[in-house]
């Protein structure tokens, strides 16, 4: 659900040069796509919890919806496309000004380190604490700090003069009159659209959540709610991965029909792949690896339905959803399609932004699946078996391109301590931050596994071993800080790891072998430390 600025910023421009189409050639097709394209930054600013922008963004389109009309309702009245272009205008200021106050901060951090190779230990995330008493902040904003995200605290009265947008506001409102915490929480929201608002030390009735969730607050919290419970929180909204583009492969035998959908789904920020001869499909899906496939019904040799039965022989395509394009309207015929491995029936013409919607609703339903699949529970880290695909992938890669890789076992010392001493939730806390430590301390393209309990598979693409080292050490050292909470009080646990490299050692298999094996000497030196193979 977490957003870079990079990636908004992308939506954005998308969205913007869709509207600039418009008004350079105000016709039905490009208002078409403008209209999509506003539905998509519509969706798009609700599922990454935007909810300022969200607002903005859904009056916008359901404006456009209303001048949708035909090819003769175009181009609109110059008043009504000043009113858009003023809309349009606002969102893109809102968007503009968080983008600066969430990039400068990073740009200022980055020149006071010495330029890394392979760690991006640049803050991504500024937030803002606000409560009457700033000092209370002092041990989250240090903590915070570990994850690198940059926690400035302010009081109740430094919070009209703090000017810059921030990526997440936490308010602390305990024993605070309601009718100002909602006032504040207003004026909170007018002044920054794009802010992520969190209530903290609310009670706990639904009057008070209803109201405060009304007032323009994201999350909210009750009262003595733990503090690792918030930390989770707030490390979960500032992880930054960036969510490759949705992928379509448009099986379609009339060219002209075919142009026309990818048109319609590029509005939307989604990639599309065409196949006109259905016979091809099975490599079309081997190769192009879609989200999701638009199938027309009739085609020359083969209709819609006979290349769907096909397809659902194949066991990895076996919940690849399937959506129909036909023009026949005929009851049965769509009956008989869906229960033969299709997920919905669209009729032609289609309605492009019903289209682009049932297609990203799909598509975010199957990711979820899959990401159930790839992903271990606990951590959102991949499992043991994905980890290992993945570092075989990546050793294809770094074999291909004649560049280094890296691959470090690291795994928790003395955690049936931990477990033994604090209790298994404890134990399993810490898991869960050392999986987000590493996340988002190390490089987008680096992957982190979880290889079994307290175990993690890193791989760094390359990284000789002993940069591999360098950055894992800052990474040790800063772990070994960070303070787990228990009752009333803390603990630290630290970890140790082995290092093994690419072209040293040539397969998989070897490179866990022989990082495992660095481990055990790392354990055996004294643990906290880490070892090259
Ligand atoms: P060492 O420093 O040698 O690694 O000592 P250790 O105590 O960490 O030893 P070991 O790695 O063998 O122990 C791992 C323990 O982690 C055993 C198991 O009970 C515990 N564990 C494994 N998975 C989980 C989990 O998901 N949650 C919790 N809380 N504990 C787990
Ligand atoms: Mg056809
Ligand atoms: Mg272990
Ligand atoms: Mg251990």
């Amino acid at each position: 659900m977490s957003c870079s600025p990079t990636e908004l910023q992308k939506k954005s421009e998308e969205f913007c040069s869709r509207w600039q189409g418009y008004v350079e050639a105000p016709c039905f097709e490009q208002f078409i796509e403008f209209a999509v394209s506003a539905s998509s930054f519509t969706a798009f600013l609700d599922s990454k919890r935007f909810s300022g922008l969200h607002k903005l963004c859904r009056e916008l389109e359901q404006h456009a919806l209303t001048l949708f009309g035909n090819e003769n309702s175009h181009p609109i009245a110059e008043d009504v496309l000043a009113k858009l272009n003023a809309q349009v205008e606002g969102l893109r200021a809102r968007v503009d000004s968080f983008i600066d106050n969430n990039t400068r901060p990073i740009d200022e951090r980055r020149a006071h380190h010495a330029p890394e190779v392979i760690c991006d230990l640049t803050p991504t995330h500024r937030i803002c604490l606000i409560g009457d008493q700033a000092s209370t902040w002092q041990d989250l904003t240090t903590q915070l700090g570990y994850f690198g995200i940059l926690a400035e605290a302010h009081t109740w009265d430094q919070l009209t003069t703090a000017t810059t947008e921030p990526a997440i506001v936490m308010l602390d409102v305990a024993s605070m009159d309601m009718d100002l915490v909602c006032k504040n929480l207003k004026q909170l929201r007018t002044r920054f659209s794009a802010t992520k608002l969190i209530s903290v030390n609310l009670e706990a009735d639904f009057n008070t959540f209803n109201r405060t969730l009304g007032a323009g607050c994201d999350f909210c919290f009750v009262n003595a709610t733990p503090e690792v419970v918030i930390m989770d929180k707030l490390i979960e909204l500032c992880s930054n991965e960036d969510e490759p583009p949705y992928r379509v492969l448009v099986v379609e035998d009339s060219i002209t029909a075919s142009k026309s959908i990818q048109r319609t789904l590029e509005a939307s920020g989604v990639e599309s792949f065409v196949i006109n001869k259905p016979q091809e499909v099975l490599d079309g899906l081997m190769r192009v690896r879609p989200d999701l496939i638009l199938m027309d019904m009739f085609m020359p040799g083969c209709t819609g339905v006979e290349a769907a039965r096909v397809i659902r022989q194949h066991a990895e395509f076996l919940s690849t959803p399937i959506i129909y394009l036909s023009g026949d309207t005929n009851v049965p015929l769509q009956v008989d399609a869906l229960r033969l491995g299709g997920d919905h029936f669209l009729t032609k013409p289609y309605n492009p932004v019903v289209l682009n919607a049932i297609v990203k609703s799909k598509i975010e339903r199957y990711r979820a699946l899959r990401r159930s699949m790839v992903r271990d529970s606990l951590t959102g880290l991949f499992n043991h078996i994905t980890a290992k695909e993945k570092l075989t992938q990546a050793l294809h890669a770094a074999q291909a391109e004649n560049s280094a890789l890296s691959v470090a076992m690291i795994d928790i010392d003395h955690f049936k301590q931990v477990n033994d001493d604090y209790g298994h939730q404890s134990g399993d806390h810490v898991i869960r931050y050392l999986a987000w430590f590493l996340k988002q301390r190390l490089r987008k393209t680096d992957l982190v596994g979880r290889y079994g309990g307290e175990e993690f598979l890193v791989v760094l693409p390359g990284a000789d071993a002993e940069q591999a080292i360098t950055v894992l050490e800052r990474i040790r050292q800063d772990f070994s800080q960070i303070r787990h909470p228990f009752n009333e009080t803390w603990f630290n646990t630290t970890f140790s790891g082995g290092v093994s490299e690419f072209p040293s050692h040539t397969t998989g298999e070897s490179l866990i072998k022989r990082a495992d094996e660095a481990l055990y000497q790392a354990k055996r030196g004294g643990r906290n430390c880490l070892v090259q193979a």
